[in-house]
């Protein structure tokens, strides 16, 4: 199963997408994720990403279908697979049509969440080294500035500051959320869900949609 989770930055899309990966038994592939990999590593990739997310714009679409198609081409990707975060632009989904044919997904889930409580979220949003996200307010690590989980000292994103989150949203509202109505023409299975409420709920009623 080729699944997309879609929807603005702090939607909840990456902490669904990993909860659902791992009931459905298939990889999380998160091009975020990836590409601070890549910066933190400082690879060539990274250092032509970095300064373009801190803006908080596109990494070039090249680069990153090239990066992942390189990822999906893995083993553990051979029956399936959750991409969260790409594609993020027509011409990213293009490249998953050439390369799968049809749409090149199964089914697509929307997270919608409204502007100001993305702020809110994305604004008070911690992660540490090692991928664990924590909010200010909503779900703070019981260290404080520490991971509760793996030790490893928490940190904000510098991509999470308010003004440049206004600028990723304003970027999500011009390039991806088209892709809502590129892909309700398709024929792939397309579910709305609402992103606010609980964690665990949004999950349920998403596996809900995907396994009736
Ligand atoms: P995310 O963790 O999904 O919010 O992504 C963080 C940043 O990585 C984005 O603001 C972009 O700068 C970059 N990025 C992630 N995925 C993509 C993509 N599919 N296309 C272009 N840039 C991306």
């Amino acid at each position: 199963m080729r699944l997309l989770f879609l929807g603005p930055p702090g939607a909840g899309k990456g902490t669904q997408a990993k909860r659902v990966a791992a009931n459905l038994e298939i990889p999380h592939i998160a091009t975020g994720d990836m590409l601070r990999q890549a910066v933190s590593e400082g690879t060539d990739l990274g250092l032509k990403a970095r300064a373009i997310m801190e803006r908080g714009d596109l990494v070039p679409d090249d680069l990153v279908i090239g990066m992942l198609m390189e990822r999906i081409a893995r083993d553990d990707a051979s029956a399936g697979f959750i991409l969260d975060g790409f594609p993020r632009t027509i011409g990213q989904a293009a490249a998953l049509e050439d390369r799968f044919g049809g749409a090149g997904l199964d089914a697509a889930v929307v997270i919608d969440v409204d502007s100001d409580e993305i702020v809110r979220r994305i604004s008070g949003r911690r992660m540490c080294g090692n991928g664990h996200v924590f909010h200010v307010d909503d779900a703070p690590s019981t260290e404080g500035d520490t991971c509760d989980q793996c030790g490893e000292p928490t940190y904000q994103r510098e991509d999470d500051q308010v003004e440049t989150v206004r600028n990723r949203l304003g970027v999500y509202r011009e390039l991806t959320e088209p892709l809502i109505a590129f892909y309700q023409d398709r024929q792939i299975d397309f579910y709305r869900v609402d992103g606010v409420g609980g964690v665990d709920s949004i999950t349920d009623a998403i596996m809900a949609a995907l396994r009736p």
